[in-house]
């Protein structure tokens, strides 16, 4: 059986569209009447590769611009020259199963190199949170580095999730880890501190003040660069959940640091450079200031620019 095409689709440069990568045009009739108006993305299927091994793919696409007959949407992947021969607006309601798992999500993708792994992870975060910024980048960042520590897969079902403050770093640790509130694995407890906790063993990530930058440049930054990490035993109340609705009671060494973070703010805040300074004159870690600061419910002054607030 034949399936007539309804456009054709072509890979343009950028510079077409403002702040666009490469580009798919469709040259298309669709568009009038087709019912994905105001849709801000698209399902498109088409026939891909050589004729004789050609197979039916999908993709979902974001429309960049429409006029008539002509729709432009992000990259897709697909050769120059390829027949759409379907089109319709897309809505995660009909398709967007977000508890669906694969078997290699559940799996260290041992034998892929980091860059790849790291880029579809920016890919998925980007796609959950609507757009590609810093903190979807951090989160990416973080996602990788558990991934590589502990050996395991992103949908590891076995991980829990505690969650800072900033909301794009938290939807893409979300939306690759698949950890909700529904799956009871997911704390928010806010402040600075992102951590995985599986089994009884936890990692820690501080943001440094070189997280604070453009997506673009935290993107060539190693991750410890970017987050001051520790790999730390499960906390105490972590352990003695019959104690969860008490405050965790601060030990001496604890109040110490509280007290001082307090006798260090300038206008209120405590810099980034003082929390470091503090943080070496106690010889402790720099998350042990962020966790008295936290406490303390004192802000970072340098955390209220770029991504972090
Ligand atoms: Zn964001």
């Amino acid at each position: 059986m034949e399936i007539k095409p309804i456009g054709v689709l072509y890979n343009q440069k950028p510079g077409d569209l403002e702040g666009a990568s490469t580009l798919v045009v469709i040259e298309t009739g669709a568009g009038e009447g087709t019912g994905f108006g105001e849709h801000s993305h698209v399902l498109l299927t088409a026939r891909v590769g050589e004729d004789g091994s050609a197979r039916l793919q999908t993709a979902v696409a974001q429309v960049l611009s429409r006029d008539s007959g002509r729709l432009a949407v992000g990259a897709v992947g697909w050769p120059d020259g390829t027949p759409v021969l379907a089109l319709e607006g897309y809505s995660p309601a009909d398709l967007g199963v977000f508890s669906a798992r694969t078997g290699e999500e559940l799996r260290f993708p041992a034998g892929r190199d980091d860059a790849a792994i790291l880029a579809d992870l920016i890919d998925e975060a980007a796609r959950f949170h609507g757009e590609r910024c810093a903190g979807i980048v951090l989160g990416a960042k973080i996602m990788l580095h558990m991934m590589k520590t502990w050996r395991v897969g992103q949908k590891d079902q076995g991980l829990r999730l505690w969650l800072g403050s900033d909301g794009c770093v938290a939807d893409a640790l979300i939306a690759l880890s698949g950890v909700t509130l529904g799956t009871g694995r997911l704390k928010v407890p806010g402040g600075r501190i992102y951590r995985f906790v599986r089994g009884d063993k936890g990692l820690a990530y501080y943001p440094t003040e070189r997280a604070f930058a453009s997506a673009s440049e935290v993107i060539g930054r190693q991750v410890e660069d970017l987050f001051a990490i520790r790999e730390e035993a499960q906390r105490p109340e972590e352990r003695k959940p019959s104690h969860a609705q008490r405050p965790p009671k601060r030990s001496k060494k604890e109040e110490a640091l509280v007290k001082q973070v307090l006798n260090s703010l300038v206008d209120g805040k405590l810099s980034c450079a003082m929390a470091y300074k503090i943080a070496d004159e106690n010889a402790v870690h720099i998350l042990d200031i962020g966790k008295a600061a936290d406490e303390a419910r004192v802000k970072i002054s340098h955390c209220q620019l770029g991504c972090f607030h």
